[in-house]
């Protein structure tokens, strides 16, 4: 695997392998990796030449300066990962080589009821940090690919829009989320959990798989109410749960039967906030 620190190094070999038409894969990632990064890298290489990973934990996209402070970093521990999945690149770039002009006049986008809802409600500032970051490496890497996790699914929304915006030659694929044998969906953040969080933790995705079972055309508040109690017993403390329409996150009160539908939660297990989702039907 070769690492790249700065971005002109790696655009020249990047450049070498795109003239010769190899086709480029992208999985962007914060490092603390885990199975679920490396199922994302290993979608990549089942569909392309040369997989590039990065690992930047992009302070802009924190609203909460503490979890910035507190976000993990295994850097030694993420080489060894990417090295036995089989990347190609690694790229590691410093805040400068990022925003050489710091964290002023960064461009802003329009991500329509994107931003505010849901994740966007609660870390206010988050996915245009997103964007800023990945605006940047998707001009930097140019990659024909882009793999992201289906974990972040508002954040997957919100990256196709970009390329939209952007108007980026990209194709990007949704990877399913990884989880822990008792459903758990890998996180780098679970590392944070200590043992007692760590077997409440389990109640998002039971709480998820709740909503499904129980899912049925018409008034859906009932269920909510029912999914937010579950979370309340297992000592969340509940950012949101909500049942929205999986094209653009539109919340659903009353299903038809028909629309595809996903379930998302956000809450805090002690001071460690975990997110999931699911899709209903
Ligand atoms: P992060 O390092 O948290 O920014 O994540 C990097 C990429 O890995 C993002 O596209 C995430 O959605 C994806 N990812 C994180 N956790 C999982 C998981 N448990 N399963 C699949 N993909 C994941």
């Amino acid at each position: 695997m070769i690492q790249f620190k700065r971005s002109a190094d790696l655009r020249l070999w990047l450049d070498g392998k795109q003239d010769k038409g190899e086709k480029i894969g992208f999985v962007p990632t914060m490092g603390a990796l885990h199975e679920g990064h490396i199922r994302v890298i290993e979608t990549c290489r089942s569909h392309v030449d040369r997989t590039v990973c990065s690992i930047f934990v992009n302070p802009v996209q924190f609203n909460d300066p503490k979890d910035f402070e507190n976000y993990p970093v295994s850097l030694e521990k993420d080489i060894e990962m990417l090295v036995n999945a089989g990347t190609d690149v690694l790229f590691l770039p410093s805040v400068p080589e990022i925003y050489p002009g710091g964290d002023k006049g960064l461009e802003t986008y329009d991500l329509g009821d994107l931003e505010t809802m849901l994740e966007g409600r609660y870390r206010p500032g988050h996915f245009q940090g997103v964007c800023q970051v990945m605006s940047r490496l998707l001009t930097i890497v140019k990659p024909d690919h882009l793999f992201m996790g289906q974990k972040d699914y508002q954040q997957c929304l919100v990256i196709l829009r970009l390329i939209g915006i952007l108007q980026m030659p990209v194709h990007f694929h949704t990877v399913p989320t990884v989880r822990e044998a008792d459903g758990l969906a890998q996180s780098s953040r679970n590392r944070r959990l200590n043992p007692d969080q760590r077997k409440n933790a389990v109640a998002i995705s039971q709480t998820l798989r709740f909503i499904g079972e129980k899912l049925h055309p018409g008034e859906l508040e009932t269920i909510r109410k029912q999914a937010l109690d579950k979370l309340d017993k297992a000592h969340f403390k509940t950012d949101y749960i909500e049942i929205a329409q999986a094209s653009d996150l539109r919340p659903i009160l009353t299903w038809n039967g028909r629309d595809k539908a996903i379930a998302l939660i956000a809450a805090f297990q002690g001071a460690v906030r975990l997110i999931d989702n699911m899709m209903l039907n």
